[in-house]
């Protein structure tokens, strides 16, 4: 259903979905690049703690040698950020190389200063996707990003981009000031023209960790997807696409609807961070994902290393996960085979270690059936640096807020491994394998034709919203491009 535009070519197949070879041979599918840290924004939720340039970022020489090496290894597409990718005076070279490549060129931004001018300079270098910040209403908005009138210059963003033929995205980041406003937010951005909507948590990382009380509970995880699984089936309805970023976690019994870049129902497959995605800093830094610390998930300078080179360095240091060894919830997850815990950068912040996430949707629904909880209390700042991490102690709970032994939070379920498929009863994920529904207890024989039909019917009804939704806007006259696929 997701056709992103290149070149003005629809293409039916998403530039981000991943298939199997791609997973098998390392491919770079989307590289996600800090062209500079320069950025005329103050966020207080800032991981990368932009706002000056850094001293030795690539030239332009180097900036373009980059493309083409990302064009050898196979990617498909490149979201330039910054900082603000636009304060680069050469940023447009950089799109027109990455669009003459044949890779879909994006662009992630804060949207303080994006003109007419500079949008319409932006599609005639070949960049087809923009992806515009919008954390709050206006007054949440101008305060989390430390200036006045940047909500409003979002919005108009929005519109403008929509205007020039760009597919106008919305991406949120999700925090305890914001979170009561998603509803409203929604309306916003629906009614200034955009297209989708990505949203992530604000992570413990730099900035946001100087002001840890931004920062959701793990236990909250709960009512925010049950907030965007409601939001996402409104959207649906209108032909507007919210997607789940990584840091949503994962399973229950939202997942069979909205984590898929297709029409196809799909569920979560684990991190992709040093496999199929690619970070880049603006010195060349080449990172298993852009989120993540260098200090741990880099291999090297693309002006000493070959990303080839790389990309085979980048494998150890990210792919194994180890859960803590069965000791977490994680670790001892039904899920844990092929979730892996989730994403690595908001396990990797909290305690330096991955593969164990608290802000899952069914670690906290597992958790909360038992009348407990977990809590993060932060215990050392992050340094003055780009991309800092501090610690965080996770604590379990019981309701009123008494500590509980951590031998209590494990998943009694107990890591299974093979196929997922939906339990016709309950409509979580379970093991092909399973005779019972471990959620719901429900009789689940060898698969059937009837779970086939279940299967298609679940499907149609897809297929027929989003049918109805596509119509919806036709009618409208506002039918235009695709939807951009989500990281
Ligand atoms: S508890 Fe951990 S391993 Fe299980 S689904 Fe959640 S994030 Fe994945
Ligand atoms: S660390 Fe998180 S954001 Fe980065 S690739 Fe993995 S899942 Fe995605």
């Amino acid at each position: 259903m997701s056709i992103a535009q290149v070149n003005g070519e629809r293409q039916a197949t998403p530039q981000r979905l991943r298939t199997v070879q791609d997973r098998r041979l390392h491919v770079p599918v989307h590289v996600v690049w800090e062209i500079t840290l320069a950025c005329n924004l103050k966020c207080g939720h800032c991981g990368s703690r932009a706002g000056k340039r850094r001293a030795n970022e690539l030239s332009t020489a180097e900036c373009i040698d980059v493309v083409r090496q990302l064009a050898a290894a196979g990617t498909r597409e490149i979201t330039l950020i910054g900082g603000e990718a636009y304060l680069r005076r050469d940023w447009l070279e950089i799109a027109a190389e990455i669009a003459r490549l044949g890779i879909l060129c994006s662009v992630q931004t804060g949207a303080r200063g994006l003109t007419k001018e500079r949008i319409a300079a932006a599609y005639a270098a070949g960049v087809r996707a923009i992806g515009v910040s919008v954390d709050g209403l206006r007054d949440l908005h101008d305060s989390l990003r430390g200036v006045s009138g940047s909500h409003d210059q979002a919005i108009r963003a929005i519109e403008n981009i929509r205007a020039v033929g760009i597919e106008p995205g919305v991406n949120t980041q999700i925090n305890a000031l914001s979170m009561p406003q998603l509803p409203q937010i929604f309306d916003e951005i629906v009614a200034a023209g955009a297209r989708s909507w990505q949203v992530q948590l604000t992570v413990a990382m730099g900035n946001a960790v100087d002001n840890a009380a931004l920062l959701l509970q793990p236990h909250q995880i709960i009512e925010v997807v049950d907030c965007l699984a409601r939001l996402y089936h409104k959207g649906r309805d209108i032909g507007f696409r919210l997607l789940p970023g990584n840091s949503i976690g994962y399973f229950g019994r939202h997942e069979p609807h909205w984590r898929s870049l297709t029409s196809n129902i799909e569920h979560w497959t684990g991190c992709n961070a040093g496999e199929t995605t690619l970070g880049l800093e603006a010195d060349g830094t080449i990172k298993s994902c852009p989120s993540l610390p260098k200090s741990h998930y880099s291999a090297g300078g693309t002006r000493s290393t070959p990303i080839e080179d790389a990309l085979r360095n980048l494998e150890s240091r990210t792919v194994r996960r180890d859960g803590n060894r069965g000791r977490s919830f994680c670790g001892s997850c039904y899920y844990w085979n092929t979730c892996q815990g989730g994403c690595t950068w908001v396990s990797h912040v909290l305690e330096s270690k991955r593969g164990d996430n608290p802000y899952c949707y069914y670690r906290a629904t597992t958790l909360a059936k038992r009348g407990l909880r977990e809590r993060i209390v932060k215990v050392a700042e992050a340094p003055d640096q780009p991309f800092a991490v501090g610690r965080f102690e996770v604590r379990l709970e019981r309701a009123d807020g008494s500590r509980a032994p951590r031998s209590l939070g494990l998943d009694d379920k107990r890591r299974k491994r093979g196929r997922l498929v939906l339990c016709r009863s309950c409509d979580e994920y379970i093991y092909a394998a399973e005779r019972a529904c471990p959620h719901c207890g429900a009789a689940h024989g060898p698969e059937t034709a009837a779970d086939e039909t279940f299967r298609r019917e679940i499907q149609t009804s897809i297929d027929e919203v989003e049918r109805h939704g596509r119509r919806i806007l036709e009618i409208a006259g506002m039918a235009g491009g695709d939807i951009p696929a989500r990281e």
